[in-house]
């Protein structure tokens, strides 16, 4: 058993944490690759170290005297150092970033320096090889991860090392300079390099004991889900549900490998384990339910819509030519309904509405604001009869009116448009039927 082991930030954000990650390290020989972030929030007011850092180089690049905020960044480090006993120094290192500051060597190079002096750290306190990430993991001329080169040369680096730190969030340009992933991204390297070295896990661990059917912010304790496909985190990633960078499971998808979210401060809780595919009946019909407000809806009408050919591709021609993107779009035999993120389509409405009636000349187009969108989302949908009726009587009981109906194709996903104020009853209402009372 060979498993790669990647830390957040808030797993690492103190000496304590390090202590208990340690203890995760050792208390099995299969956790060989371990991928760190940068110390995250200590507690909730805090300020995670990259930020610290952004905000340096920031005063670094307008020229400003950024000495103190360099060295509150190495006071952290300093801290985690001193609190685990280890005769390691970082001044060297501190010198180096200053004169790179000094150079405005980049934004980029700049964020990256939090999880490559915690690798080093890290490194030190278990004993295990460094290996930067500069060396291994690399970018294309366009600044696109190079997944092949990447795989190439990390497969073969980790062939022969038995045990390695490799820092998260950033990799090289072919030019040699430094480029980060996006925010959260060592997420995506602890998928890199769980494909490169072939594992039979990869386990993500941060500070909640993975996946819940909803939002904690909405319902009081919701139950965790225990396993849950790449399709279905999907579907509930674009509504909204964050543990996860949503292109981590891309390097890994095709390779089979799950992700197994844990916490590392309950390592005992039993996590989600996110799967290709599963034949473990998910416990509830439901996996999870997820939702996003601030959309818009426009309905456009005209007699024998349905048999006037391009009817629908006119349409969506403006909404392309406005730059917006569409979310659902229910029919009628009459009338179509177009869904869209209220915010991108008001400052464009006007244009929009006077090319809708340009490109099809409509009977009447109708506007709603303020409606938010719920997913329901479950493999088991599909193999149970009744689901939809469930999810409309429950929504009724709870006297939320449904605008908008859409089951996605793959029988994965029953998504349901509400008004904005009706949105927490609705998933209220959701969770208890298909959780509470466990039908
Ligand atoms: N430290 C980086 C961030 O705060 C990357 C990461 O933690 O994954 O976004």
């Amino acid at each position: 058993m060979k498993k790669v082991v990647k830390f957040g930030g808030s797993s690492l954000a103190s000496a304590e944490q390090f202590k208990k990650v340690g203890n995760i390290i050792r208390a099995e020989e299969s956790r060989r690759y371990v991928v760190p972030s940068a110390p995250g929030k200590r507690f909730s007011a805090d300020t995670k170290v990259t930020d610290m850092l952004y905000q340096c180089y920031e005063t670094a690049v307008s020229e400003k005297d950024f000495k103190a905020q360099l060295d509150a960044i190495q006071a952290r480090y300093q801290e985690i150092i001193d609190g685990l006993g280890l005769p390691l120094s970082l001044d060297a290192e501190f010198d180096v970033i200053c004169e790179n500051f000094k150079k405005k060597t980049g934004e980029d190079y700049a964020a990256s320096r939090g999880e490559y002096l915690n690798g080093i750290i890290m490194a030190t306190y278990l004993g295990y090889d460094f290996i930067d990430a500069t060396d291994v993991i690399f970018f294309d001329e366009e600044g696109n991860f190079d997944a092949e080169k990447t795989n190439d040369i990390l497969s073969k680096r980790l062939e022969n090392t038995e045990r390695a730190v490799i820092p998260g969030f950033y990799g090289s340009m072919p030019d040699g300079t430094i480029k980060t992933f996006s925010r959260g991204g060592s997420d995506l390297t602890g998928s890199i390099v769980a494909k490169a070295a072939q594992v039979d896990v990869y386990e993500n661990w941060t500070d909640v004991s993975g996946f819940l059917i909803a939002d904690p912010r909405i319902i009081q304790n919701p139950k965790p889900i225990e396993a849950i496909t790449y399709k279905e985190l999907r579907e509930l990633s674009y509504m909204g549900a964050t543990v996860l960078h949503e292109d981590a499971i891309f390097p890994i998808r095709e390779e089979g490998i799950p992700i197994h979210i844990k916490n590392t401060n309950a390592p005992e809780d039993a996590g989600t384990l996110i799967v290709e595919a599963t034949c473990r009946h998910p416990k509830y019909t439901i996996t999870g339910i997820a939702g996003k407000q601030g959309f818009a809806s426009i309905t456009i009408e005209k007699a024998m819509m349905n048999s006037e050919i391009g009817f629908c591709r006119k349409v969506l021609q403006v909404f392309e030519d406005n730059g917006i993107s569409i979310e659902h779009m229910p029919s009628g035999i009459d009338t179509m309904t177009v869904l869209i993120h209220q915010t991108e389509f008001e400052e464009k409405e006007q244009k929009v509405l006077a090319g809708i009636h340009q490109a099809v000349n409509p009977d009447s187009i109708e506007l709603e604001s303020d409606l938010a969108l719920i997913a329901i989302v479950g493999r088991g949908m599909r193999s149970k009869r009744g689901t939809s009726g469930r999810i409309f009587s429950a929504l009724a009981h709870a006297h939320v009116n449904v605008k908008m109906i859409d089951q996605g194709s793959s029988e994965l996903n029953i998504v349901v448009g509400v008004r904005n104020h009706d949105f927490e009853n609705a998933i209220q209402a959701l969770y208890d039927i298909f959780v509470n009372t466990r039908i």
